[in-house]
C-alpha cells in the first residue's frame, strides 16, 4: 500500500543527543530504534519510536560539528522542532511536480538520508514557514 504523505518523522534539534533520548525514552516511553551519523548534513541522528513501530517517529538531530547547518540553527533559535517528513513513493517525481508548481527546493535532487532513505528538503518559504523533508525508502 502506498505511504505517500504519511508523516514519517517529526525531528527536533538538540544539543545533547543521549540527554535527550533519555528524556524522549524515559518520560515518554518511546524506543530507540535507530542511530546514524549522516555525514552529508552534518547530523547525529537518533530515530524513537513507538512501542509498536506505529506511527510517526521523533528524530533527534545533533550537530557533527559546529559547521553543521544544525549548529547554525541552534545558535540562532535554540533547541526545538527542526522540521517534518513526509514519506512518497518516488522522491523524483514529486520532486519535479513541486518545481513545476514554483515550489522553492533546497535539494533539487534526492540526496542519501538515514534510515535507507532518499532524502530532499523544501524550502520553509515555500511550505508555511515549516521546512519540509521529503523521504522515499529505497528498502525496508
Ligand atoms: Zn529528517
Amino acid at each position: 500500500m502506498s505511504k505517500n504523505g504519511f508523516l514519517y518523522h517529526v525531528a527536533i534539534a538538540v544539543k545533547d543527543i543521549k540527554k535527550a533520548e533519555d528524556i524522549y525514552s524515559k518520560l515518554l516511553g518511546l524506543r530507540v530504534v535507530h542511530r546514524e551519523d549522516v555525514v552529508n548534513y552534518g547530523v547525529k541522528t537518533s530515530m524513537l519510536c513507538s512501542e509498536s513501530e506505529e506511527g510517526t517517529a521523533v528524530e533527534l538531530i545533533e550537530p557533527l560539528d559546529e559547521n553543521s547547518p544544525i549548529s547554525q540553527f541552534l545558535e540562532k533559535r535554540g533547541e526545538g522542532v527542526h522540521h517534518i517528513c513526509f514519506l512518497v513513493d518516488d522522491i523524483e517525481s514529486s520532486l519535479r511536480a513541486l518545481e513545476k508548481e514554483g515550489v522553492r527546493l533546497i535539494d533539487e535532487h534526492p540526496r542519501p538520508g538515514s534510515y535507507n532513505c532518499k532524502v530532499a528538503f523544501i524550502h520553509p518559504k515555500s511550505m508555511n514557514g515549516v521546512l519540509v523533508e521529503l523521504a522515499e525508502k529505497v528498502k525496508d
